[in-house]
C-alpha cells in the first residue's frame, strides 16, 4: 500500500505487471482531477489519446464527458477521475473482466483507499463488472445504486465511448439515462458530502494542462522505438 497519491503516481508509472504492460503503448496511464475531492469516476482504459496524454478520459470520450457532467453542474477539475485498467490494449480492444481484475487489483483499490470517494460513478461495463460484480451488465443495472467492496455506494452509467457509437432514437435515450444517473450521483454525493463543491467558475483545459505529459511520454516512446 502506498502511503501518498505522489507515491503510487510514482510506481504506476514504471509499471508492466501484466501482459498489457507489454504490448505497444505510451505506458501505464494514471488519473486526473482532485485526489482530495469525495466524488470518483471510474472509466473503462486508456484510448489512443488517453494513451498519449497519460491520463483518463481526455480524448472524444472525456470531452463528451465533460458535457455530461456540466448538465448536472460539476466540472472535471473537482471530482477524481481515474480508469479499471491503466494500459492501452491493442487495438484498442475492450480489456476482459480477468486485465480488469488484476489491474484494478494492483492500482485502483490502492487509489479508492487513499482517496476516500464518498460516491463513485462507473462508467460502462468493465467498470461496472469490477465494482460491481462480473456478472453485471450495464443495461440491466446501470442506474441502480449498489455497494463497492470499499463499503463506497456506486451507481453505473453508460460509457460515454458507447454514446459515441449511438444514433438517433438510441442516441436520444441513453443520453437521458446517462442524464438521471448522474443526477442521481449528484443527489447521493450533496447529502453524504453537503460542504463539498463539484463545480469551479474556470476549469482547466484537460488537454492543455497534460500537454507537456504528452510531449514527455512521446519523446520516452520514439526513444525506446529508435533503439529496439
Ligand atoms: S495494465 Fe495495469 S497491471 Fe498491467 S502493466 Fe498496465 S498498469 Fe500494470
Amino acid at each position: 500500500m502506498f502511503a501518498t497519491m505522489a507515491e503510487l503516481e510514482q510506481a504506476l508509472g514504471t509499471c508492466a505487471r501484466c501482459p498489457l504492460g507489454q504490448e505497444p503503448h505510451n505506458g501505464p496511464t494514471t488519473f486526473n482531477g482532485s485526489p482530495q475531492s469525495a466524488f470518483a469516476i471510474v472509466g473503462e482504459g486508456p484510448g489512443r489519446v488517453e494513451d498519449e496524454y497519460g491520463v483518463p478520459l481526455v480524448g472524444p470520450s472525456g470531452q463528451l464527458l465533460d458535457k455530461a457532467l456540466a448538465s448536472v453542474g460539476i466540472t472535471r477539475d473537482l471530482i477524481y477521475t481515474s480508469n479499471v485498467i491503466k494500459c492501452r490494449p491493442r487495438n484498442n480492444r475492450t480489456p476482459t473482466v480477468d486485465e480488469g481484475q488484476f489491474c484494478a487489483g494492483q492500482w485502483l483499490d490502492a487509489e479508492m483507499a487513499l482517496v476516500k470517494p464518498k460516491v463513485i460513478v462507473a462508467l460502462g461495463s468493465v467498470a461496472l463488472k469490477y465494482l460491481h460484480s462480473p456478472d453485471a451488465r450495464i443495461t440491466k443495472d446501470r442506474g441502480q445504486w449498489f455497494m463497492t467492496k470499499y463499503g463506497i455506494p456506486a451507481i453505473g452509467t453508460y460509457h460515454p465511448a458507447y454514446l459515441l457509437r449511438l444514433t438517433g432514437k438510441e442516441l436520444v435515450r441513453a443520453k437521458w439515462e446517462t442524464y438521471y444517473d448522474l443526477k442521481a450521483a449528484v443527489e447521493k454525493f450533496t447529502v453524504l458530502a453537503p460542504e463539498a463543491v463539484l463545480k469551479s467558475d474556470n476549469p482547466p483545459d484537460l488537454l492543455a494542462l497534460y500537454e507537456a505529459r504528452r510531449q514527455s511520454r512521446m519523446k520516452k516512446s520514439a526513444e525506446k522505438h529508435l533503439s529496439e
